[in-house]
C-alpha cells in the first residue's frame, strides 16, 4: 500500500508518502513548510494567517513529497488527510486539497485524527504491537493513552490547563529566553542546581493520572519576581538555577504520573509492554532520562521516535491512514472538517489535554 498523506491542522504544511510492505512501512518522502516566521511577531498561531498560508502551500506541498518519492499520483493506493482535531481554516485547506485529489483521480480518501497519527507513530517507526501505554507531550498536549488499536485508544489521564510545552514556553519568556522555549530551558537547566528553587509539584498526591503545569509557571515569575525585587535583577547563576528547578519540577511530575499510567497498563499484562512518548517535550533529555528510569524499574521498554516524527508532519497521518485503510475503512467527498475530536470516545471531551 502506498498512501499520500496530508497535515495542516496548526503551523506546519506537510505531505508525505508512506509505502507499507512485507518488511514494515517505509517512508518514501516527508517535506514540510514550518510557518514560524509568519507568526513569530505575534506570540503565537494567528488562524487566519495559518489557515491562507496552508491553504497557498499545500498544493506545493503535496507536488514535492510526490516528487521526492519518484512518484506520481497514479502509483497512490489512497490518499490520507488530517480531518481534526486543530485550527478548522487550516484542517480545511486540507482537506480539501485531499477531497480534489480523490475527486480528480478516484483515489480513496481516507480521514486521520491528527492525535492519532501522533499515538501510532512508534508502529510506524519500531512496529510496536498493541496494547502500549503512550504519553503524548507537546506544546498543545499532554495525555497518557493506551493504544489497542488503530483506532482504539483509552486516555488514562492528562493535563488540566497547560501543556509542558507551552510551560516551557512561557517559563523562557518570564526568564528573558529565546523561543521555542524548551530547548533554551533545557541548555540553561544544564549549567543551574535544581536544588536551590524548590518548586511545586501538583496533583502529585492525586492518586490519578491527571497533571497540572499552570501553577509552577506563576510559582516561576514569583521566584524571579523576588529575585529581582531582592537584588535588582537576574545573574546568569539565578537564571540557570530558576531554569533547573522548573525544568525538574516537570521531571518529577511525569516520572511520578509515567509510573501511576504504566501501572494501570500494566494490569492488562502486555505480552511486551511498552511505553512510547512522542511530542516536541519528548526531545527533553532530562525528561527522557526520568522516563527510561521508571521503566526500567517496572520492566518496560522504552521508545520514542526520532524528533522529526515526533514533532507535526505527515509521515504519521499517511501511515495512520494506511492502518485505517487496511482495515477496510475509508470516506467518502462528504468527509468533515471537526476542531475538536477526541481520540477516546469515552473521555470527556472537555477534559484537559484533548483539544
Ligand atoms: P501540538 O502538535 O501538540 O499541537 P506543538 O506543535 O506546539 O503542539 P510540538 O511541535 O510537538 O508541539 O512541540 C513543540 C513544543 O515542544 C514547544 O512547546 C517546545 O518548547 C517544546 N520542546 C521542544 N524541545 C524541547 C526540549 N528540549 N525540552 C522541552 N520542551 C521542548
Ligand atoms: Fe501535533
Amino acid at each position: 500500500l502506498t498512501v499520500l498523506g496530508l497535515e495542516s491542522s496548526c503551523d506546519d504544511t506537510a505531505a508525505a508518502v508512506v509505502r507499507q510492505g512485507g518488511q514494515g512501512a517505509e517512508i518514501l518522502s516527508s517535506v514540510v513548510y514550518g510557518q514560524t516566521e509568519l507568526h513569530s511577531a505575534f506570540g503565537g498561531v494567528v488562524p487566519e494567517l495559518a489557515a491562507r498560508a496552508h491553504a497557498e502551500k499545500i498544493d506545493l506541498c503535496v507536488a514535492e513529497a510526490l516528487d521526492r518519492a519518484g512518484l506520481t499520483l497514479g502509483d497512490l493506493d489512497a490518499v490520507a488527510v488530517t480531518a481534526g482535531p486543530g485550527l478548522i481554516g487550516g484542517v480545511l485547506a486540507g482537506v480539501m486539497c485531499a477531497k480534489g485529489i480523490a475527486a480528480a483521480t478516484g483515489l480513496p480518501l481516507v480521514g486521520v485524527n491528527h492525535l492519532a497519527g501522533h499515538a501510532l507513530t512508534p508502529r510506524l517507526t519500531d512496529a510496536v504491537s498493541f496494547p502500549y501505554l503512550m504519553l503524548l507531550v507537546s506544546g498543545g498536549h499532554c495525555q497518557y493513552l493506551i493504544a489497542r488499536g488503530p483506532e482504539e485508544f483509552t486516555r488514562l489521564g492528562g493535563t488540566i490547563d497547560d501543556a509542558p510545552g507551552e510551560a516551557f514556553d512561557k517559563a523562557a519568556r518570564i526568564l528573558g529566553l529565546p523561543q521555542p522555549g524548551g530547548p533554551s530551558v533545557e541548555a540553561e537547566a544544564a549549567k543551574g542546581d535544581p536544588r536551590r528553587f524548590r518548586l511545586p509539584r501538583p496533583l502529585l498526591d492525586r492518586d490519578d493520572c491527571n497533571l497540572s503545569f499552570s501553577g509552577l509557571k506563576t510559582a516561576l515569575l514569583r521566584a524571579r519576581d523576588q529575585i529581582v525585587t531582592e537584588k535588582g535583577g537576574l545573574t546568569r547563576a539565578d537564571r540557570a538555577d530558576l531554569c533547573a528547578g522548573f525544568q525538574q519540577a516537570i521531571v518529577d511530575v511525569l516520572a511520578s504520573k509515567t509510573r501511576r499510567a504504566l501501572g494501570i497498563y500494566l494490569q492488562e499484562a502486555p505480552a511486551v509492554p511498552v511505553l512510547a512518548v512522542a511530542g516536541g517535550v519528548a526531545a527533553n533529555s532530562a525528561i527522557r532520562t526520568g522516563l527510561e528510569t521508571v521503566c526500567a524499574d517496572l520492566g518496560v521498554q522504552f521508545t520514542a521516535p526520532p524528533l522529526k516524527l515526533c514533532t507535526d508532519n505527515a509521515a504519521m497521518i499517511a501511515y495512520a491512514g494506511i492502518e485505517r485503510f487496511a482495515r477496510g475503512e475509508q470516506d467518502d467527498l462528504t468527509l468533515a472538517a471537526r476542531p475538536r475530536w477526541p481520540l477516546d470516545r469515552q473521555s470527556p471531551a472537555l477534559l484537559g489535554g484533548g483539544k
